[in-house]
């Protein structure tokens, strides 16, 4: 079955991990919660590991254990210089525009920072839909239920129609399990073994075809 739609996470796929703009949002996440909850460092590590594991974001914990506010914390935390950390990057909008498959962004971030990011690069009008955390709500990726979701409000979409494109492996298990096909940017390149793996986003083409095709696993291939 050809992939109609190619579906792609926001933070450390769109952009590399190198660019530092994940460690620059983590760095405004933990002091959002040594703000608001007032704890010691230590603390802080492991309370964002246990939320982290347990409901698949800080943010989904905070709601649920401490009262925080979504937007309150969204805001803070992408509260960051985009401008200059990211540069438009042409030869990434060539290799995408290349894909007739219809794009959009499934992403455990918000929909005001996906749209920074988006025209920073220089990307935004290859996208025709964003499912933000928000729209996942009480879910977020790893969660199957968010997925399900995120493939109703693209439009009914079948999960076997869909390339799922994402730098976590935890994300990507789900998706696979669900049924989609799926492609691992690792900027580090460790083999998972099991999915088709690139370092960057812009090497779409040696595992995926533009007519639809998945090809061999890249991690494989250096075998
Ligand atoms: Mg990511």
């Amino acid at each position: 079955m050809p992939i109609t739609t190619l579906i792609l996470d926001l933070d450390e796929t769109v952009y590399p991990s190198s660019t530092g703009l994940w460690d620059l949002i983590g760095e405004r996440i933990f002091a959002f919660i040594h703000q608001r909850l007032e704890l010691p460092a230590e603390a802080i590590h492991a309370l964002q590991y246990q939320y982290f594991n347990s409901y698949g974001t800080t943010l989904r914990g905070l709601e649920l254990n401490n009262g925080i506010d979504a937007r309150d914390y969204l805001d803070y935390v992408h509260d960051v210089p985009i401008e200059n950390i990211l540069a438009p990057d042409q030869e990434l909008h060539d290799v995408l525009s290349g894909y007739p498959q219809r794009k959009v962004i499934f992403t455990n971030s918000d929909k005001n920072h996906t749209q920074r990011v988006l025209e920073r690069i220089g990307i935004a009008d290859l996208f025709d839909g964003v499912v933000d955390v928000q729209d996942i709500r009480p879910h977020c990726k790893p969660q199957p239920e968010a997925f399900q979701v995120a493939l109703n409000l693209f439009g009914g979409l079948d999960a076997a129609d869909c390339l799922f494109i994402d730098d976590s492996l935890r994300n990507i298990q789900t998706a696979a399990e669900m049924g989609m096909s799926v492609v691992h940017i690792n900027e580090k390149k460790q083999p998972s073994l099991l999915y088709p793996t690139v370092r960057y986003l812009k090497e779409l083409p040696q595992v995926f075809s533009k007519d639809g095709e998945i090809q061999i696993s890249s991690a494989l291939a250096d075998l």
